[in-house]
């Protein structure tokens, strides 16, 4: 591998104006979604995942979010998925080094760990084909933007509260009613009857709350279908979509191939996250909706 040191020089990052850039994005998506009030835009760790936030009215990303293709020097640029440098310890800990020097440069307290090295492998294969990359980030802010404009609208909102709440009625009926049974020798029949009436019915009510939940998550993955969706018809394009799951996809099968053990389906599907479609249904759904409303 020949080594382009002109590049290091000529390669340029000014993250404030990439951090206006973005906003003005936002602004234009915002007009095209017609949304009530103006969204803030706010800078995430560099692990984390973008983000809507509800309560603040905020679309959160990630550091990295900031670098444009053309502001990763050539020698860290890869352009194929199975480049062997993606799993080189040295290859990414040169880069997570640039990365953070180009952070402390722009005044921003993020810092890429040895721990974020999965994560940086995801980001530069991102960053593998300059037009999708863009395109894959429009995508994310729209999606976000989809979440928030619900959010001001009034037509979503938050269950997993509801959740922990239902679930502490479960248990503490059924804490409850183990007392009740525990003091049968101890007091009168009528307290027992009592505090084992009450743990019943504590019980039943958090069943019955826990129960609307779950139908209310199966609306918390409608929810992010219908904000890939309306991010496709705002963009009038869903490819940056297709590769931003495909990626995913990848990624996760590379560290199913590392490490079986991980939740991780065949498919590349993390099984772990409840809060999304499955990848593969997401990139059909985007497929299908790209077939129907573009010309190839
Ligand atoms: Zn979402």
């Amino acid at each position: 591998m020949t080594i382009n040191n002109l590049n290091c020089f000529t390669a340029s990052f000014n993250a404030d104006f990439r951090f206006e850039e973005i906003q003005s994005k936002i602004r234009n998506l915002e007009e095209k979604m017609k949304m009530p009030k103006s969204v803030q835009l706010e800078l995430a760790a560099f692990n984390e995942s973008p983000s809507a936030n509800l309560t603040y009215n905020a679309v959160k990303i990630p550091t990295w979010f900031l670098f444009k293709y053309e502001d990763i020097p050539l020698r860290f640029r890869i352009t194929d998925l199975d480049d062997p440098r993606l799993t080189d310890q040295n290859y990414l800990s040169c880069l997570a080094e640039w990365m953070n020097e180009k952070f402390r440069e722009a005044g921003i307290s993020s810092v890429i760990h040895t721990a974020d090295y999965v994560k940086l492998q995801t980001v530069i294969k991102f960053m593998r084909d300059q037009n999708l990359y863009e395109k894959s980030k429009d995508f994310t802010l729209g999606h976000e933007l989809s979440h928030l404009n619900h959010a001001q609208l009034g037509q979503w909102s938050l269950s997993h509260m509801k959740e922990s709440i239902s679930l502490a009625g479960i248990i503490g009926g059924i804490l409850l009613l183990f007392l009740a049974l525990s003091i049968i020798p101890f007091v009168h029949l009528a307290v027992t009857l009592t505090v084992g009436g009450t743990a019943v019915t504590m019980a039943i009510l958090g069943m019955l709350a826990y129960l609307k939940t779950m139908i209310s998550s199966q609306s918390v993955i409608e929810e992010e279908k219908s904000a890939d969706i309306k991010s496709a018809e705002v963009l009038q394009d869903a490819v940056g979509g297709i590769y931003l799951f495909e990626t995913y996809r990848h990624q996760n099968l590379t560290i199913r191939h590392r490490d079986p053990t991980r939740h991780i389906d065949e498919n590349g599907n993390n099984l772990r996250d409840k809060n999304h479609p499955p990848l593969t249904e997401r990139i059909a759904y985007l497929k299908a909706w790209q077939s129907q409303n573009t010309r190839a």
